[in-house]
């Protein structure tokens, strides 16, 4: 039977969503996929064998242990997390970034990060209608940090994101910004640490002190992005607050036995985690030595270029003619006008990279 409203269900949506545009994933068969800051290395074959003997004993009729205790148990010990501070897990830290605007943000509250940065800060914001002030980088990439700082003291937002390093220019903010932030608002300070495997940097000795600052972190980046392990370290009683909004078992058991799996082994993803900054080196004194293009310092395994006198847009093209995807940043943002992004590969990848580009460069400045 024909329902009255055949076709029209989508306008039972909510304006703001439809207005939306989603998250993009770019295809990628048959190319080599340096566009999305994923580690070129997964568990060397000595591992896997081990591996998958540990995933043929696991019960996957049963539900996950809903608060993944040796997964916690893993991550602390790793990671140095001390256990006054608690631990929440997230289907990727994506769900962790939904779920920390699902507490504080929405209707009628305020939303504020530096752009451009990580889309998912303000694509949540504009599905739970908050308001999202984005306040532009300068050319270079750095934070007027004046503006943002008297932005912060006299719009009181509710939430800030901070992507330390940011994605996409790479580098850090300077972590007295980012303190002084968390003094000036009332409201949350996330420090999205994504990029900390690479950057070794972090801001979580200051979540001890400074109860309103949260820390993010993610497995994705550090070999093991199809697990989607993401977790965040705040104070007990935030914790408990988000523990209400945090779905039942939303980390499956295949991806906490595998987490546990790497933690214990974590020697071995942290020598591909080396590999790649020697690989970031190397790609960077290659991409310097173009006169005509500006690399930007970068923190994590991606590096983002300008180009000053090619257009992006025909670059973008001719790697992918050649067999090469990276990110475009063209048209995203005003200041990543003429902008590629590129992720850190394998060295047969990088080297793939490097000769493409090389011809690509001398075809677009015929
Ligand atoms: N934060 C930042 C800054 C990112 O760049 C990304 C992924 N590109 C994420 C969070 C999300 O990572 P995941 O959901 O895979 O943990």
């Amino acid at each position: 039977m024909k329902s009255p409203n055949q076709g029209n269900f989508a306008e039972l949506v909510h304006p703001p969503i439809r207005e939306l545009k989603a998250y993009q994933v770019q295809p990628a068969e048959g190319l080599i996929k340096l566009d999305a800051m994923e580690s070129p290395y997964g568990f060397d074959r000595s591992l896997q064998q081990q591996w998958t003997d540990r995933l043929r004993a696991i019960d996957v009729h049963l539900y996950p242990d809903p608060h993944a205790r040796r997964l916690k148990a893993r991550l602390r010990r790793v990671f140095h997390i001390p256990d006054h501070l608690e631990l929440t897990l997230g289907n990727g830290s994506d769900e962790l970034l939904q779920l920390i605007q699902l507490a504080v943000g929405g209707a009628g509250r305020k939303i504020m990060a530096p752009q451009p940065s990580f889309v998912m800060y303000q694509i949540i914001a504009q599905y739970t209608r908050a308001s999202f002030i984005g306040i532009s980088l300068n050319e270079d990439f750095s934070l007027a940090e004046d503006q943002w700082l008297s932005t912060v003291e006299s719009e009181q937002p509710d939430c800030v994101f901070f992507a330390y390093p940011n994605n996409p220019t790479g580098d850090f903010f300077n972590s007295s910004v980012i303190r002084k932030t968390a003094q000036l608002t009332k409201g949350l300070v996330v420090v999205d640490e994504a990029y900390y495997a690479y950057s070794k940097e972090s801001m979580l000795h200051f979540v001890d002190q400074t109860e309103n600052l949260i820390v993010v972190r993610t497995l994705s980046k550090s070999s093991l992005a199809g697990l989607r392990i993401g977790y965040m370290v705040s104070q007990p009683v935030l914790a408990a607050e988000f523990e209400k909004l945090r779905l039942p078992y939303n980390v499956g058991v295949l991806a906490q036995e595998s987490a546990v799996f790497a933690l214990d082994h974590w020697d071995r993803i942290d020598s591909g985690i080396q590999r790649v900054l020697s690989e970031r080196k190397r790609v960077q004194s290659f991409l310097s030595s173009f006169d005509n293009l500006h690399v930007f310092p970068s923190q994590a395994n991606f590096l983002t270029v300008r180009f000053l006198s090619q257009n992006a847009a025909d670059v973008y093209n001719c790697l992918k003619n050649n067999g090469i995807l990276v990110k475009n940043l063209d048209s995203s943002h005003p200041v990543l006008a003429n902008c590629l992004r590129f992720t850190i590969g394998s060295a047969d990848q990088n080297t793939a990279m490097v000769e493409a580009f090389s011809q690509c460069l001398g075809a677009a400045s015929q």
